[in-house]
Order: C-alpha cells, then sequence, then structure tokens
C-alpha cells in the first residue's frame, strides 16, 4: 500500500517527466477502479490536455489538466502508477493507459480496490474519504504543538491513531511500525498511556522517519518506486529477522489481516 512518502516521490517524478507534456490517447482496460465518470468520458475528456501539475494530497495522487479537470487516484492497496518509455501490450493487471507521446503512463491494480476519479479542478466532494482528513504527516505547519493537540481527540491503540487519516494523513500499517520502532513505543499502547515526552518522540520519530524514506525514494526511479520493494524498513515484515536498533528477535502479530511488527526490547 503506498504511504506518502511514495506518493510524493511519485508525485515528483511525474512532475518532472510528464508536466507540460500533452495527452494523445487514453484507454481503459478496467472499469471497476473507475468512480463517478463513465470509461467513454474518461476516454474522450482527456486528450489534447496538458498535465499541468502532479500532487500528493495523504494518500491520493492527483493529476491537474490545463483544461480545469484533475484525475484523482487512490491507489489502495495494490494500485501501481508506472510510465513505459516506449509502445508496450497492456497485462492482466493493466487498468488506464495514457498514451502521451512516445511514452505512456499505466495504472494498475492487481486488486482491483484502487480508485480512479476524473473531476472538475478542485470537486473534491466526488471523492470518498477526501475530506475530514487531518493535515499531511509531513506539513510543515504541523507544528508539535498542533499534534499534541489533534493526538487528544483519538483515542485507542496508538497504531490505530497513527493510520488514521482523520488524525493525520500519509500514514499507513508499514510506516506506522517503523515510527514507532523509531519513538521506542509499543504499537498497542493506548494513546492516553502516553506521556507528553512521548509524543514528542512520537512526532520527531514521524518526521524522521518519513523524511528518510522519501529522501531515499526519490533517488529512485518512478517504475521501482512502484514494486515497493521496501528494502530500508528496520522493522515491518521483518517477522523472525532482528531489530536493527537492538539485535533482538522482530516480533508479529496479525490483527484483520494487517501485520504489525515491532521490537519488545525497543518498545515499551
Ligand atoms: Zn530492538
Amino acid at each position: 500500500m503506498p504511504e506518502l512518502p511514495e506518493l510524493e516521490s511519485i508525485a515528483a517524478k511525474l512532475t518532472e517527466s510528464l508536466v507540460g507534456k500533452t495527452i494523445n490517447k487514453v484507454q481503459v482496460l478496467n472499469h471497476i477502479i473507475l468512480y463517478g465518470t463513465t470509461v467513454e468520458q474518461f476516454e474522450n475528456k482527456l486528450p489534447e490536455n496538458t498535465f499541468s501539475s502532479f500532487r500528493a494530497d495523504g494518500k491520493f495522487l492527483i493529476a491537474s489538466l490545463t483544461n480545469n479537470l484533475e484525475i484523482v487516484i487512490n491507489p489502495m492497496l495494490t494500485g501501481r502508477i508506472r510510465i513505459a518509455g516506449k509502445p508496450r501490450k497492456p497485462i492482466k493487471e493493466d487498468a488506464i493507459s495514457i498514451v502521451i507521446d512516445e511514452r505512456s503512463l499505466w495504472y494498475s491494480d492487481r486488486k482491483r480496490m484502487g480508485r480512479v476519479y476524473l473531476i472538475e479542478k478542485g470537486n473534491y466532494k466526488e471523492v470518498a474519504d477526501f475530506y475530514g482528513r487531518g493535515p499531511s504527516a509531513l506539513d510543515p505547519d504541523l507544528t508539535l504543538e498542533i499534534f499534541k493537540t489533534r493526538i487528544k481527540r483519538h483515542n485507542g491503540q496508538i497504531k490505530n491513531v497513527l493510520r488514521n487519516q482523520k488524525f493525520i494523513k500519509g500514514i499507513g500499517n508499514a510506516y506506522a511500525d517503523e515510527i514507532l520502532l523509531f519513538a521506542g513505543i509499543l504499537p498497542f499502547r493506548r494513546r492516553a498511556t502516553l506521556t507528553s515526552e512521548e509524543i514528542q518522540k512520537l512526532y520527531d520519530a514521524m518526521r524522521t522517519v518519513l523524511t528518510k524514506f522519501k529522501d531515499i525514494l526519490m533517488k529512485r526511479p518512478l517504475n521501482e518506486i512502484a514494486l515497493e520493494k521496501r528494502d530500508f524498513l528496520m522493522v515491518h515484515g521483518k517477522h523472525n529477522g532482528i531489530c536493527p536498533l537492538c539485535g533482538n528477535r522482530v516480533s508479529e502479530i496479525t490483527a484483520n489481516r494487517f501485520k504489525t511488527n515491532f521490537c519488545q526490547t525497543c518498545q515499551k
């Protein structure tokens, strides 16, 4: 599941390659991921328009076009965005192909749970779960003070609070584990039991971990980011692995099909 560091890197890569480029042809290969628009509208409204910007908004990607339209993508679990340098045939997972000169932009989705919207610019009420979210985890205006005030409104296990987009947007299952290892806090701790010092550690860990991972991803090409080979993770997905901070074994618990990894030595 792409999280904020992936989406911000993908937006930066697409900006570099596609801003100012004009769409030649659009093909919807699987309509199940389209929302609020028909295949015909999606295929006909886009050609001859030019990409003016790409940006990440939490776990959404927004592509703006010069004709006042926006494509909003919520990739959910398995949505992937790639660019092909030369024409290629679609594969089973492909859902949308956008041809731009000699290149093409592909949206693929193995589980087809992602959502792609075509909206009038800024009309985000068409987009499910867009409004009501908190500030971005990397928003420069999200100070420690604001973080401390906002977190008080959310109860329950701290990992669930971090993943709750209404608290802060952009953090998912994998990076929540990484942030909590770095902060030294067990994922199952109730938010209300955290001390003021621990909340500060959590804030610092959130900024450090997400910035570090984004810097790593920014050095990779777009198609590599899409593969989500997160070889830089310290604890998530490392069941029976070794905690890089203390050398002890990493623990794992599965709940609601989501895995949580943590270190019983480093996290209290
Ligand atoms: Zn450890």
